[in-house]
């Protein structure tokens, strides 16, 4: 645990009991801040009471009186669409809001770096897409350099239920859009931006607001790197207000599809090699083809990011490419479970639209895709130009029917369960072959999440004979 820095004695309010919550308010504790816990659940606050907490209704009047600020969790509106009233209470009242985020940097640091020649360093990774597998990529490059590592945020644990780092050590963060909208402090040593689609737009008052969250990771503490993803006019324009001039090194421009050059640091993919270039020159390159854990054009983009942000941190190309090979996809993330008679299987259940099937059909040849479960407007009509990649389609779920029409004279059978899809699949699969859950759907009508459909899938395949 990180105890919490400059709050011994005083009145801290904790909004929000779950992961992150608890793990803040124990921070607090462990600061020796006089914590108010409160949520809304009763049973949220019930589990609480029983680690300890000492709970108070922050609807009361007067509730923040006295108290040095709220801290609130993520998942809680501040501002958009409506902001929460107990946040708008705190604000009316003048008590700062902030999370465990804006915490966890104030309270990091320790006078002892000073003395170290390798003082800890701390990598955020934010972004719409590739946030966790970047993250992952990351801590894994570290890894296997022989780096200590620790991963936390949104991925792995509450960022204040880290162990405070030692001298070396290197700590990466995936961080939201929410969380980088309230944290009160952001400094970084290496900023990585992946890229930027339309989400979340509610809660952040649309697009602008979306991207203004995102930019604050780069704006607030002024990392030593900032790696960004240049593919989106919002990374280009950010590279831009970040690089002093074009040759500035601070700055490392990503790409996946573009050839960057110029004058500055920049790392992009095209036809599957990773090339980076520093002033002008190639440095390295890697083939990234034949890399099982990060199949297709937008993994080749998420290699680029953390190869950039390990390159901060001084690894060197070889160590990288092996940590590359040795890489393995996060669960039901383009993630290969088996290999049977030479087909391939791949647990993609997390791609629940058209969006994100579309980048699994595109990283593989010769599928037989198991898709289908509670249609998304539109089903899988803008998938078609990746059908000729499709030797079969297997079709589940509710929404079977539509699209099987979708399909058009592409091969599909109505398979209703993932155990007959996987049967048939494998049944008819030749060696070369590649047997791709990647559903683009949701799965709410067969299961209670897409990792329970993974875990099916999974399960069916490990059923077939070897
Ligand atoms: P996040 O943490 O940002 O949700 P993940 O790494 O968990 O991202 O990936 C979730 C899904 O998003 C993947 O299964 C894939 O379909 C898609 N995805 C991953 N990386 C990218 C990328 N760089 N660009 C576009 N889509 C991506």
């Amino acid at each position: 645990m990180i105890p919490v820095a400059n709050v011994h004695g005083r009145k801290v309010a904790v909004l929000g009991l779950a992961r992150s919550g608890l793990a803040a308010a124990r921070a607090l504790a462990a600061g020796g801040a006089e914590v108010l816990a409160w949520d809304d659940g009763d049973a949220v606050r019930a589990a609480a009471a029983a680690e300890g907490l000492t709970l108070a209704d922050l609807s009361r009047p007067g509730a923040f009186d006295g108290v040095a600020a709220l801290i609130v969790s993520p998942g809680i509106p501040h501002l958009y669409p409506v902001p929460n009233p107990h946040v708008a209470a705190a604000l009316a009242a003048g008590v700062p809001v902030d999370n465990d985020v804006g915490l966890f940097f104030r309270s990091l640091g320790d006078p002892a770096w000073a003395a170290m020649d390798s003082p800890p360093r701390v990598v955020a990774v934010t972004g719409s897409n590739g946030k966790s597998t970047v993250t992952a990529l990351i801590a894994h490059l570290l890894a296997q350099a022989g780096r200590q590592v620790q991963m936390a945020g949104n991925i792995g644990r509450g960022v204040l239920d880290l162990d405070p780092p030692e001298e070396g050590a290197v700590i990466v963060l995936e961080l939201s859009s929410y969380q980088l909208e309230l944290a009160r402090a952001l400094t970084p040593d290496v900023a990585v931006f992946t890229n930027l689609t339309p989400d979340h737009l509610d809660r952040h008052g649309g697009m602008g607001g979306y991207f203004a969250a995102k930019r604050r990771l780069f704006a607030e503490g002024g990392p030593d790197r900032a790696v960004i993803g240049v593919d989106e006019p919002e990374g280009r324009f950010l590279a831009g207000q970040m690089a002093e001039a074009a040759e500035d090194m601070r700055v490392i421009r990503v790409s996946s599809g573009q050839k960057l050059g110029g004058p500055g640091w920049s790392v992009f993919a095209r036809r599957g090699h990773l090339a980076e270039w520093r002033q002008g020159r190639q440095v390295a390159a890697v083939d990234l083809r034949g890399l099982r854990g990060l199949p297709g054009a937008h993994n080749h983009q998420n290699a680029c990011a953390a190869w950039a942000a390990v390159r901060a941190l001084g690894l060197g190309p070889r160590d990288i490419a092996a940590g590359l090979a040795s890489f393995e996809a996060l669960p039901h993330r383009g993630r290969t479970i088996a290999d049977k008679r030479g087909v391939r299987f791949v647990d993609d259940s997390k791609a629940t639209n058209a969006d994100s099937a579309a980048h699994a059909l595109q990283a593989f040849e010769r599928i037989r895709w198991i898709a289908g479960g509670r249609a998304k407007e539109g089903g899988i009509a803008a998938l078609a130009p990746h059908f000729d990649r499709v030797r079969k389609a297997y079709l589940i779920g509710e929404s079977a029917g539509v699209f099987a029409a979708q399909m058009g004279a592409t091969p599909h059978d109505l398979c209703g369960t993932m155990a007959e899809a996987v049967a048939r699949a494998a049944a008819e699969a030749e060696p070369g072959d590649v047997i791709l859950l990647a559903p683009a759907a949701a799965s709410f009508d067969q299961y209670p999440d897409f990792e329970a459909r993974g875990r099916d899938f999974a399960a069916c395949v490990a059923a077939l004979p070897d």
